[in-house]
C-alpha cells in the first residue's frame, strides 16, 4: 500500500472507507427518465425575463444570507399558519444533514421506513448517527404495528416519511401519518418532495402537531438545477436549525432565479398538472402490456415490476432511454424499475423501446 492509502485508510472512518460513492449514471444522449426531473423548461418570456436579470446579478457579492422576499414568496404560496417559518436549503439533501447534526445527540436514532429514500439512512450514516429502518407492507403501505413497537423501542429523535413516497410513489394513510406523528418522542418530518403531483400536504397539520415539520423541494418541479428546498414549521425549531445551516447555502443565482420562478408559479403547476395526465396514460399503457406490473404512483414517476429487471434495463439503455434500475437495492424491490414521467414523445419512445426489450431478452 501506498503511503498516501496507507494514511487515507489510517485517517478516514471506516464506515466512510465502507459507503460507495452516490452513483450518478452517465446520461448524456439518453432519454433521461431517472431522476424525476421535470422534463420541460419554462416558457421564452420566462427565460428572457431570467437572462435579463442574471445579466445584472452582483455575483462579486455573497449572496443574501436571509433573503426575505424569497422567504416571504414561500411563506405566501404555502399560505402558513401563524408563527410557522421557512428554513432554505441547497436542496432539500443539505436539510436533511441539518436535521440529523442537530439533534445528533450520542445514542441518537434516525428512524425510516423501507424501501425509501436512500439519503435519510446515507446522511445517519455520515454523520455516525444511529439508523433504524422499519420494511414497508407488501403493498408499500406503513406496518403501523412495526412502526409504533419500533418507535417504542428506538425512541428515535427524528422520523423521516416521504409522502408520498420514492421510489414506491405511493401516499402513506394520512390517518397512520397522524398516529406515527402523536406517538413519536422525537421530530417527525414528512418530506413532501413530489407535493406538485400528489393530493395531499401535511402543511396544514403544522398547527397542530409540536414535534411536525415539514420539508419540500422545487427539484421536481423544474428547478433541480438550481438546488433549492426548505423545511416549514415552528420558529422555535427552525431558529435553532438556522444556527448550523451555513450563512451562504443558497447562491445569488438559485435565490434570483426562484424569486421569478416562484412569482410564475403557475406556470410550473401548470406543467405538473400535464405531467400528472401523462402519468395516468403512461400507467395505463403500461399496464396494458404483458408481463409488466405497475404500481400505483401519486408522484411524477411510476415503480415498475418486470420479470427481469436488470435484463429489461440493460435492453432500454440499449436502445437509448436511461430509467432506474432497482433491483438489488431492498429486497422488497426485486426486480423493480422506475420511470420518470417525460414529455409525451419521450413516454412514447419508452413504451416502445419498453416492448422490443421484453422481446429482445
Ligand atoms: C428528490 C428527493 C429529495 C431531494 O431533493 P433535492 O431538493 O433535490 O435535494 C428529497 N426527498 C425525496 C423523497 C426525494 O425524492
Amino acid at each position: 500500500m501506498s503511503f498516501i492509502s496507507a494514511l487515507v485508510h489510517q485517517l478516514i472512518r471506516p464506515e466512510i472507507l465502507a459507503l460507495h460513492a452516490y452513483h450518478v449514471p452517465v446520461s448524456d444522449g439518453f432519454i433521461k427518465l431517472d431522476a424525476m426531473e421535470n422534463p420541460y423548461l419554462v416558457p421564452a418570456f420566462l427565460r428572457e425575463e431570467i437572462a435579463a436579470a442574471v445579466s445584472n446579478a452582483a455575483i462579486n457579492r455573497y449572496p443574501d444570507p436571509n433573503p426575505q422576499i424569497l422567504k416571504q414568496k414561500i411563506r405566501a404560496l404555502l399560505e402558513l399558519p401563524q408563527g410557522m417559518e421557512v428554513l432554505l436549503g441547497n436542496g432539500s439533501d443539505e436539510l436533511i444533514q441539518l436535521l440529523a447534526m442537530a439533534v445528533n445527540k450520542p445514542g441518537a436514532t434516525l428512524l425510516g421506513v423501507e424501501p425509501s429514500f436512500v439519503m435519510y439512512k446515507m446522511i445517519a450514516t455520515f454523520l455516525g448517527m444511529r439508523y433504524a429502518g422499519v420494511p414497508l407492507t407488501r403493498d408499500f403501505s406503513l406496518d403501523m404495528g412495526a412502526m409504533l413497537s419500533a418507535i417504542e423501542r428506538e425512541q428515535p429523535a427524528l422520523i423521516f416519511l416521504a409522502y408520498p413516497n420514492n421510489p414506491t410513489g405511493n401516499p402513506y394513510s394520512a390517518r397512520d401519518i397522524k398516529a406515527i406523528i402523536a406517538a413519536a418522542p422525537g421530530l417527525v418530518v414528512v418530506d413532501e418532495a413530489y407535493y406538485a403531483f400528489a393530493d395531499d400536504s401535511f402543511i396544514p397539520h403544522l398547527a397542530e402537531y409540536p414535534n411536525l415539520l415539514v420539508m419540500r423541494t422545487f427539484s421536481k418541479l423544474g428547478m433541480a438545477g438550481l438546488r433549492l428546498g426548505f423545511l416549514a414549521g415552528s420558529e422555535l425549531w427552525l431558529n435553532e436549525l438556522e444556527k448550523l445551516r451555513l450563512p451562504y447555502n443558497v447562491g445569488v443565482l438559485p435565490q434570483l432565479v426562484a424569486e421569478i420562478l416562484l412569482d410564475h408559479h403557475d406556470v410550473l403547476l401548470a406543467q405538473a398538472e400535464q405531467i400528472k395526465q401523462d402519468r395516468s396514460k403512461l400507467a395505463q399503457q403500461l399496464g396494458a402490456v404483458d408481463g409488466v406490473r405497475v404500481y400505483p404512483s401519486a408522484a411524477n414517476f411510476l415503480l415498475l415490476r418486470v420479470a427481469r429487471a436488470k435484463a429489461i434495463f440493460e435492453a432500454l439503455k440499449q436502445r437509448g432511454v436511461l430509467i432506474k434500475n432497482l433491483h438489488g437495492s431492498h429486497a422488497m424491490l426485486e426486480d423493480c424499475l422506475r420511470v420518470t414521467v417525460g414529455t409525451p414523445a419521450e413516454n412514447e419512445r419508452f413504451v416502445a423501446a419498453l416492448k422490443e426489450s421484453l422481446q429482445a431478452i
